[in-house]
């Protein structure tokens, strides 16, 4: 598909881009320029395709997204390359899962070529946005929403794929500091049967009560339990979990359609597989991690997603009490694995695998 270019008439003046750039943190210094593709099923699917300025999308108030959340969205980061070039991160990983979230919520899937090439143009285009800092990233938002106008309940039969991107230096305020989390056992984020495993913005609506409750509680982040036997640790609103043990084996929930894949996690297992560890996806209890933390069974928990890359746990809080895990702070384990997911995105370690994609 051919894509039109709009010529930006007003790009932000370089020296205001700079400036945004120096310390950006997360989510807030948006890029000039977007990629939309249409889609119609009447016009045979996908047309359309415009790299052009950032700017408001035009809906009708009967756009069905804003009824009925028929929405899905990515997330995936742009890296400055050791050599001074752009790369991804597994971007083939973020186009399958889109579209497996798009089948979910009966949308329809974009072909991965399409969905790789608005991407890499959308980040092309903002090569001059990529903050110099020592953890700066593009941070990439692909998305698309229902757009067709009526207000009876099916799927639409008209879309909008969008790509925006917002510079990023750091995901939590204050660099690698370990979180506390607050267990949620009035709320819960996914039901068997949900729609836990996609990536869609109801997941993250419902998430947002309980995430105030752990920020009442002087927490940073919610993890959930299973919806069934409130008993299982699934996950947080963000990030998925993996708890690290002093025999040497590794636990992580499995993926039984209430969590989300996460690309982190997948690429977590693989590593600590190569370093000789046994991953394991296994439920693990409530109760485990508070009696493995109390033991000294558990030496670490992991949190991981593309945003905040490995972040250590560091205290677990609940109506329950308190508990704390290995010495509460930044873990040998937590640091490493850090230390080698950062290293290889940024192509200061080789890799095998062909997670590294040039843009
Ligand atoms: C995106 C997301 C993750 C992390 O996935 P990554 O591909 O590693 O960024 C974990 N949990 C939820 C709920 C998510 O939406």
């Amino acid at each position: 598909m051919q894509f039109t270019r709009i010529t930006h008439p007003s790009p932000t003046p370089d020296d205001a881009r700079k400036a945004a750039i120096v310390d950006p943190g997360f989510g807030l210094v948006f890029t000039d320029h977007m990629v939309t593709i249409d889609y119609d099923e009447d016009k045979g699917g996908w047309y359309q395709a415009t790299l052009g300025p950032r700017e408001p999308i035009a809906l009708d108030p009967a756009a069905s997204v804003l009824h009925y959340a028929q929405e899905i969205f990515e997330g995936m980061k742009a890296f400055p390359h050791a050599d001074g070039g752009l790369v991804l991160f597994r971007p083939e990983e973020n186009a399958r899962r889109f579209n497996a979230s798009a089948r979910r919520m009966a949308m329809p899937e974009i072909p991965e070529e399409l969905f790789l090439e608005a991407v890499k143009l959308a980040v092309q285009t903002a090569a001059n946005w990529m903050p110099k800092v020592d953890g700066g990233s593009q941070y990439i938002r692909p998305f698309m929403i229902a757009s067709e106008a009526f207000l009876c309940v099916r799927p639409a039969k008209q879309y909008k794929f969008v790509v925006i991107l917002v510079s990023t230096s750091n995901y939590f305020k204050g660099g690698v500091n370990p979180v506390k989390i607050w267990v949620s056992q009035d709320y819960v984020r996914a039901a068997p049967g949900g729609t836990g495993a996609a990536k869609t913005g109801g997941n993250y609506a419902a998430s947002l009560v309980p995430q105030a409750e752990a920020i009442e509680h002087g927490c940073d982040q919610v993890v959930f339990l299973d919806a069934v036997e409130k008993k299982w640790v699934e996950e947080l609103g963000g990030m998925n979990l993996f708890f690290v043990r002093r025999d040497g084996s590794v636990i992580t929930p499995p993926l039984t359609g209430t969590i989300l894949p996460g690309i982190t996690r997948e690429s977590l297992i693989s590593l600590l597989r190569k370093e000789g560890l046994e991953v394991r996806e296994e439920p693990y209890s409530i109760d485990q991690w508070r009696a493995e933390a109390e033991s000294g069974e558990l030496l670490e928990t992991l949190a991981c997603g593309t945003a905040a890359v490995v972040t250590p746990v560091g205290t677990v809080t609940s109506p329950d009490g308190e508990f704390t895990i290995g010495t509460g702070g930044i873990g040998q384990m937590a640091s490493k694995m850090r230390t080698r997911l950062v290293n290889i995105q940024h192509g200061r370690e080789p890799e095998a695998d062909g997670w590294v994609v040039r843009v």
